[in-house]
């Protein structure tokens, strides 16, 4: 149950004063339906009244307060004129300018021979100034604000209607208990929540606005503990149940191992032993593996798996795509036999028999091991005895979506895999308290991908290099992006590309993409690994995962609107195997600054970590990750790029709270609970034993 006390600010906005249904609706398209929504919905700007000139000293497209006497009152000769009312004060006239307007109002407001202040942007037009709808006329300062905060619109809303309602909701704010810990506080010189919510609504300068002042600092703050509260209270409840030790003997492992054409790497090792102690533990385990783009994780999954199998359990992995689902199966098969393991996949192509028979030996525990899309997690599937559940390249999935996966109450260890790197303040939000092991270094005999930059005014030449490189018996990816806005222009693109490359380049072109047939893009997969084509033209959907060591070139066209992050993982598909290998990354128009120094991160280094951090940099996490990866677009007030040092001390903050307070029952953890319904993080708070 929410406590009594936020009520008033989860009332609807249609509740306020002033705000009819109309109004409503805009202003839940820009800030949400309640009353909190408004209270978080930070000013993007600042209107400075404080520039009082007198008008010959007017500097024109400034924001002015003057104050004037009415002249004379000019009415449009036709309807598109506008009706001007003419003013001075004694060093120049100016002209208030409104179109669409009312002559009886604008008598009223402004009558012949009267003193008023009016206050908006004043312009030079034909060598006289005029003021086209103030946002003031007023008889006396007092009803003028010095400042005002400037909030995000949208077509339809006024500014002053918006700002009337925030302050509307800024009244309601009932007196919070405090719920941070006084000395902390103290040392941070914070405020009091009501405070510095009326403070950051109250900017008098562009400086205000910024996340770094300490009042915005203590609400980032706020919201980053409630985050954190809650991540790990939910974790703590999904390990709870758990309570089972896997523990296999190595027989089925050595036969995995054995058959491996190659020794593990330390980085796979070590990793691996992490996750076997784990296991063997009697705590759930979430754990999650970080590991650069070619690191060899599936290697690592496939031997996690044995032990689960070893331990008389069964083992599942997930991945994104029908493309790498079958890639996993084909490339484990031969391990899982040596070992003398059952694979299977389900995906959505397993339809009525085929699909009935999968199931049956899932459930009579034939099946060691399934391998498949989300769709291992529909409603009817179930395990013999599922023990182990990994979950590849999880950057697709959402944080959400991630939580309820696991929340299903199948009670099996998890361990998520990611081939991008997130920088520790992601990890942190986007997969809350998981450990974390990360594979270090790459398998021995890699070469450094040659990278190199180039404009599409050159792709003729990079043409005939591709077709003199083909003719050597090479393979190449061509990858076109595929931008979820425009889907269909760049599928176009990608189509006219291939058309294009097959007539300079002859049947050795392939083409895959996301909208083809699960059928037809196997086809094409199978065709390049096997060698029967040998350029692929693809979008985005080879950039997870696909792992053909023969591919040596990969060219990038429109560059530029990639993420750094997602480039390193295109690059990431070539240079598996033991040929020198190059990306190409093309570029359309004119490169800007940003993308300059984006792609030449890219030119300089390889390592993902350093690519990571920079692309969190430069785009901040929502973009990096996606916002609904993410999880960025659960906050409101924190920005973790800007406030990363606060999520720091937010994580080891509510690690000591819970335990020292587990069920949030002290004076300040009821305060916290307030916390975490204030910033919607109910979910959370139904965990607790006693809410
Ligand atoms: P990722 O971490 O990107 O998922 P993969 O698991 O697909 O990487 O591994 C990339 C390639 O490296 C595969 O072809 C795999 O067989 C190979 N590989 C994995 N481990 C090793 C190793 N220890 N030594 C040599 N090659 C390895
Ligand atoms: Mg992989």
């Amino acid at each position: 149950m929410r406590p009594s006390i936020l009520f008033p600010l989860f009332a609807d906005i249609r509740t306020l004063s002033g705000v009819g249904p109309k109004l409503e609706k805009l202003i839940a398209k820009v800030a949400g339906p309640k009353l909190v929504d408004l209270i978080f919905d930070l000013p993007v700007g600042v209107v400075d009244r404080s520039y009082r000139p007198k008008l010959n000293k007017i500097e024109p497209g400034r924001i002015a307060t003057v104050t004037v006497g009415v002249l004379e009152h000019i009415p449009g000769r036709v309807k598109s004129q506008p009706y001007r009312v003419r003013v001075s004060d004694d060093t120049a006239v100016m002209d208030l300018v409104f179109f669409r307007a009312d002559a009886k109002y604008l008598t009223d407001i402004l009558p012949l021979g009267s003193q008023r202040i009016v206050s908006g942007r004043i312009e030079s037009f034909k060598d006289r100034l005029q003021m086209a709808h103030p946002d003031y006329v007023v008889e006396h300062d007092s009803a003028l604000p010095a400042h005002e905060p400037v909030y995000a619109l949208t077509e339809g809303l006024a500014a002053k209607s918006l700002a009337r309602a925030v302050r509307g909701a800024l009244e309601k704010v009932p007196q919070m208990p405090e719920w941070q810990d006084p000395a902390f506080l103290k040392r941070e010189a914070f405020v009091p929540f009501g405070e510095a919510l009326a403070g950051v609504h109250t900017p008098r300068h562009d400086a205000d606005l910024s996340p770094e002042t300490p009042m915005r600092r203590r609400l980032a703050y706020d919201e980053l503990l409630a985050n954190q509260l809650a991540l790990m209270l939910i974790r703590a409840q999904l390990r709870g149940p758990a309570g089972r030790r896997i523990e296999g003997d190595g027989r089925l492992r050595a036969k995995a191992i054995a058959a491996l054409p190659f020794a593990l790497t330390d980085g796979q090792l070590t990793t691996l032993a992490e996750i076997d102690k784990d296991m063997a533990s009697d705590k759930r385990m979430l754990r999650l593996l970080q590991g650069d783009v070619g690191a060899g994780k599936t290697v690592v999954a496939l031997l996690a798996l044995l032990n689960a199998v070893e331990a008389g359990l069964q083992g599942a992995l997930m991945a994104p795509t029908e493309i790498l689902v079958r890639q996993h199966c084909a490339s484990l098969e031969p391990y899982a036999k040596a070992a003398g393991v059952k694979l299977a996949a389900l995906t959505g192509r397993e339809k009525g028999a085929a699909r009935e028979a999968v199931l049956k030996a899932l459930a009579a525990g034939e099946i060691d091991i399934l391998i498949g899309t989300h769709a291992l997690f529909s409603d009817d599937v179930s395990f013999r005895e599922l023990g182990l559940a990994v979950i590849d390249e999880q950057h697709r999935f959402g944080v959400h979506q991630r939580m309820t996966l696991q929340a299903k109450g199948k009670p099996a260890d998890v361990l998520v895999m990611t081939a991008t790197p997130i920088p520790r303040t992601l990890a942190l939000t986007a997969y809350g308290d998981m450990d974390v092991s990360r594979i270090t270094g790459r398998p021995p005999g890699r070469k450094p991908v040659e990278t190199r930059v180039m404009s599409a005014a050159r792709l003729d030449d990079l043409i005939a290099h591709l077709k003199h490189a083909l003719d050597e018996g090479q393979r190449a990816y061509w990858v076109c992006p595929l931008v979820e806005e425009s889907e269909k222009i760049d599928l176009a693109a990608a189509e006219e590309r291939f058309v294009m490359l097959k007539q300079v380049l002859g049947d050795k072109v392939g083409l895959v993409h996301g909208k083809m047939k699960a059928a037809e893009r196997d086809t094409a997969m199978a065709a390049f690994k096997a060698g029967e084509t040998k350029l692929l033209v693809a979008t985005t959907v080879i950039e997870v995962g696909m792992d053909v060591p023969e591919a040596t070139i990969m060219v990038v066209e429109h560059a530029e609107r990639f993420g750094l992050a997602q480039l390193h993982q295109l690059r990431g598909r070539v240079g598996r195997g033991s040929g020198k290998s190059s990306c190409l990354l093309v570029y359309h128009g004119n490169l800007g600054e940003a993308a300059t120094a984006r792609l030449k991160t890219l030119r300089e280094t390889d390592d993902g970590f350093v690519i990571a951090e920079m692309d969190l940099k430069l785009r901040g996490p929502g973009e990096m990750l996606g916002k609904r990866q993410s999880g960025m677009e659960e906050f409101r007030m924190a920005d973790p790029a800007a406030h990363d040092d606060l999520l720091a001390i937010a994580h080891d903050d509510a690690k000591l709270m819970l335990t020292r307070d587990a069920d949030l029952k002290s004076p300040r953890g009821e305060a916290l609970r307030v916390l975490l319904y204030l910033f919607g993080r109910d979910e959370a708070v139904r965990y607790l034993r006693t809410g």
